[in-house]
């Protein structure tokens, strides 16, 4: 599973996330990628598959 790292706008945190499933652009359903640590949207896109999210350990935040 691929891991990515997004920045939260709203709080400043550092959060990993991963999409899963059968990915390919233009599905159908909207999946949002929100803040693990105050639940804002950070992202959204279009995708057959989901987004995950995870709190980063605190010795992995930059
Ligand atoms: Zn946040």
């Amino acid at each position: 599973m691929k891991t990515k790292i997004a920045k939260c706008k709203k709080c400043g945190r550092q959060f990993k996330y991963s999409e899963t499933g059968n990915i390919w652009p233009g599905g159908k359903d909207r999946e949002d990628a929100d803040c693990p640590y105050c639940g804002e949207t950070v992202f959204s896109r279009m995708t057959s598959g989901f987004i995950n999210v995870y709190k980063l350990e605190d010795d992995e935040e930059e």
